[in-house]
């Protein structure tokens, strides 16, 4: 394709021009603007950070670290990057994971298109040039024939609204804008609120530094070992043996992971074999216990059995009764919000500097100058930590005011909750493309084979587009509404509504109560994805305008 990006570097009021305008330069960014040069698009990517990595730059929180394991969560787009990096833990730290990306800019020589430091706040769609119109933070106009949103499913950290919330005279923090030079809490009286996955991995990290460490926690979490451990050379190797079969079996399956269901159901397994299983699935660590049997999600009895198996764990581990019963999640099922994978997570609380403030009776009154106070008492605290969680799925798509055909705002037509095709675009809004959009499996999945799904999809759509001499994409309303009753049918036959989960708004007061990830798993839609590119791209019109 031809190039047609002119720069002018700098000058905060230049006006450019593009093929694609991306936003944001984590997983989905960086892999976006690969796939575009390589089209021989030109494309620019906006990042408000000041260098690559999304997520994975902001959060430098103590104990950060991927869920999914490494050697799992990294691009397979090239197997010359594959084999020029080495884990070096089954569960990469950040700081690991940052600097992977930070290989993978500079080795493709990414940086050159990415403007830091740099928020784009509207996207206006002018209809009569068939072009989005990008306007930044730093006054900079971009307009450009595509424009792709790879800007991030959990990359808008909340504050609670909680009384008092700025008064705090102390030092705070939101784990997901983490200061880069780090926190040191030695002799600290630390306050944490939040008992996610963040929160979750926090805590026994700040609980070793900490004078006293003071946990607020609203709801408890089922959370499963990482039992995480050094990988040798061997672990490589073995898995870059296999590597073919493994990307098969990660792109095919329900989680983008090597997490194959089995076809058993909790309940017709005899107890005595449920045990074993359940035993040597949560000694292998990681999210493997979840995913064994075919009815947890689905059967209330049957996730009661494992969540009854994780609560026992609990009980066994902490040593106070108490603090061990305020533990233990009994008020929704297991899964449905996600589940946390830890270290030491439940052992920390049987540190002397550790108290765990359930707020369930004891609710927070109001942040004040030197502490929290709660119904029944106050806690003077030298620092809080806000682990509270994301405006998740929507939060970066909304911060953004996108207006489509005929002037409509993206923000009046998501009011009741978000409104996809596919998860990949929203009609009424042409050439716009979401990666790991509301509607697709996206946070319920291994994030880096969904990521590459999505740009592959969009990169391919646009050179088919291109090789069509089309220049216009636009999902049809009636394929979108078809697309949501699914998403939401399949969400019904689940016991995920039945958790006030992010995945549900729930975190956010006022946000629409949808569930808005696509349950029916990775590689059903993907299939579903490459079916409706095959047939034309079925359900989008396609133009050529000029
Ligand atoms: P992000 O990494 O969020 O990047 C989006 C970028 O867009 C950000 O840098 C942001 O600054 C930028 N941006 C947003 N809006 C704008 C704007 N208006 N203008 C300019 N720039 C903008 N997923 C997993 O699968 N496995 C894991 O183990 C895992 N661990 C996680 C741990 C943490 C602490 C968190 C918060 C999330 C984790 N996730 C995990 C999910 C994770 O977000 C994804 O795996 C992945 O990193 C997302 O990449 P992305 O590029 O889509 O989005
Ligand atoms: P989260 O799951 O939304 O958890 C936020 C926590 O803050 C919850 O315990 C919540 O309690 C609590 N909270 C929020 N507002 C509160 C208030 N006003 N008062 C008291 N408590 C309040 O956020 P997160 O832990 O940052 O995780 C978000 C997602 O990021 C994860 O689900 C996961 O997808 C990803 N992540 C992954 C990893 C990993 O292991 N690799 C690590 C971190 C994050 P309630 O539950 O009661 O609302």
């Amino acid at each position: 394709m031809m190039p047609s990006v002119t720069h002018s570097a700098g000058a905060a009021d230049a006006a450019l021009d593009a093929d694609v305008v991306v936003v944001g330069a984590g997983f989905a960014g960086l892999y976006m603007l690969y796939r575009l040069r390589a089209l021989g698009m030109r494309a620019i990517a906006f990042e408000a950070a000041d260098d690559v990595g999304g997520t994975w730059y902001f959060n430098r929180y103590p104990g950060c670290r991927c869920d999914v394991e490494s050697l799992m969560y990294s691009y397979s787009f090239s197997e010359e990057l594959r084999r020029s990096w080495t884990w070096s833990e089954r569960y990469a730290p950040q700081a690991e994971i940052l600097a992977y990306l930070r290989h993978v800019a500079e080795r493709f020589d990414l940086r050159r298109d990415i403007r830091f430091s740099t928020r784009v706040v509207s996207a206006v769609y002018d209809e009569g040039r068939n072009r989005w119109q990008i306007a930044t933070d730093r006054g900079e106009q971009v307009a450009a024939r595509f424009c792709v949103m790879a800007s991030g499913c959990l990359s808008v950290p909340r504050k609670p609204g909680i009384p008092g919330v700025d008064s705090f005279a102390g030092e705070w923090y939101h784990t997901g804008q983490w200061p880069a030079a780090g926190v040191d809490f030695s002799g600290k009286r630390v306050g944490v609120i939040g008992t996610g996955s963040t929160g979750l991995q926090l805590i026994p990290q700040v609980a070793k530094q900490a004078r006293h460490l003071y946990v607020f926690q609203r709801t408890p979490a089922y959370s499963l070992p990482a039992k995480n451990r050094p990988l040798g050379p061997g672990d490589s190797a073995e898995f870059n043996a296999a590597y073919g079969t493994l990307l098969e079996t990660m792109r095919h399956s329900l989680t983008g992971t090597l997490h194959v269901m089995k076809d058993q159901s909790v309940l017709a397994t005899a107890p005595e074999e449920r045990e074993r299983i359940c035993e040597r699935l949560w000694n292998e660590g990681g999210a493997g216990l979840m995913y064994y049997f075919n009815d947890i999600a689905v059967d209330a009895a049957a996730n009661e059995e494992i969540a009854r198996f994780v609560r026992r764990k609990i009980k066994e581990t902490v040593k106070d009764p108490a603090t061990a019963q305020a533990l233990t999640p009994t008020e929704y099922p297991i899964g449905t919000k996600r589940i946390c994978i830890d270290i030491d997570y439940f052992e920390t609380y049987n540190r002397d500097n550790v108290t765990l403030v359930p707020l369930a009776h004891d609710p927070i009154e109001k942040i004040t100058a030197h502490g929290l106070r709660t119904a029944h008492g106050h806690y003077d605290l030298d620092c809080l930590v806000f682990a509270t969680g994301y405006d998740a799925l929507t939060g970066a798509l909304l911060q953004i005011d996108i207006r489509g055909a005929g002037g409509e705002s993206l923000r009046d037509k998501w009011q009741a909750g978000p409104r996809t095709y596919l998860g990949l675009g929203t009609a009424g809004f042409p050439n716009l493309f979401l990666v790991t959009g509301p509607g697709s499996p996206s946070v319920l999945s291994n994030m880096v084979v969904s990521i590459e799904q999505h740009v592959d999809w969009i990169a391919d759509c646009l050179k088919a587009l291109h090789d069509r001499k089309l220049n216009r994409i636009e999902p049809r309303a009636e394929f979108e509404e078809e697309w949501m009753n699914h998403v939401n049918e399949i969400a019904g036959h689940t016991l995920f509504v039945r958790a006030a989960s992010w995945y549900m708004g729930a975190n956010i007061p006022g946000k629409p109560r949808v569930f808005m990830p696509y349950l029916g798993g990775v590689g059903v839609y993907r299939r579903k994805c490459a079916e409706v590119a095959a047939d034309g791209y079925r359900g989008f019109d396609l133009a050529s305008v000029d």
